[in-house]
């Protein structure tokens, strides 16, 4: 991977990845002028919902096949392949040592998730390890959070979709983008509990994604009927 230009990062359980997490990556790679995106699955702790979950390697296969289709995005198991817990503070700090400059690592995330970020592990100094990028969910604008997150106020920066090629110069302090665009009203959660009942995919996820979901038979019903046999 190179470390060269911009790189943006969008970390997830992604479980499944769909169309509003790649729609996130668009808009912020447009928005910023990135020249690419890493797709970045989480470790997800052992789950006992109400609904199966995918393995790792299942989520990593998925993560691939979404990137297949647009030569900006790449998938990245920096965090999958490390036995430690995933903090992102720490992902930052590895990139970091691989030759990104800070101020070229552009951390993508939904506004629903920044919204906790005071909880984050290393919070406030997560913060220096990059740029943000906190793009708008349905139900969730990225404006808010200027009222909603005063401590942070100082090193945020509303944008719009006028501010492509922006100059954000590399010497510059770590920001806090916020993004207010339309990303499909898609969850994960709700895929997986669409896939349970039997319900389409279609328009949620790309096709590749549907096909590697149905042939893996990803997401049935095994672990409800474990959890109540
Ligand atoms: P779940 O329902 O399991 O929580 P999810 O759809 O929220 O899944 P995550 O893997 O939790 O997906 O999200 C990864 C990142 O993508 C988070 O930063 C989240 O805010 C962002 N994101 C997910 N869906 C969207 C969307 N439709 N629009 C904008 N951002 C999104
Ligand atoms: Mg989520």
């Amino acid at each position: 991977m190179s470390a060269e230009g911009r790189t943006g990062i969008l970390g997830g359980r992604f479980d499944p990845i769909h169309l509003g997490h790649l729609g996130t990556a668009d808009v912020a790679r447009r928005v910023l002028a990135l020249d690419r995106v890493l797709l970045l699955p989480s470790r997800v702790s052992p789950h006992r919902g109400p609904h199966a979950h995918a393995t790792d390697s299942d989520r990593l296969a998925l993560v691939t096949l979404a990137a297949s289709s647009d030569a900006h995005l790449s998938p990245c198991d920096l965090e999958l392949a490390s036995d430690a817990p995933s903090y992102t503070s720490v992902t930052l700090e590895r990139l970091a040592d691989q030759g990104h400059r800070r101020t070229q690592l552009f951390f993508i995330v939904g506004a629903d998730a920044f919204a906790d970020i005071a909880t984050w592990h290393h919070y406030p100094a997560v913060l220096d390890g990059a740029h943000f990028v906190v793009v708008s969910r349905p139900g969730h604008p990225a404006a808010d959070l200027v009222e909603t997150l005063p401590d942070l106020r100082a090193r945020m920066q509303p944008l719009t979709r006028g501010s492509e090629r922006l100059h954000v110069d590399a010497t510059s302090a770590p920001a806090v983008f916020l993004i207010d665009a339309v990303t499909p009203d898609i969850s994960s959660t709700d895929i997986r509990e669409r896939v349970a009942r039997g319900a389409p995919l279609a328009g949620l996820v790309p096709a590749n994604v549907a096909a590697y979901i149905k042939h893996h038979r990803l997401y049935e019903t095994r672990h409800l009927s474990r959890a109540t046999s």
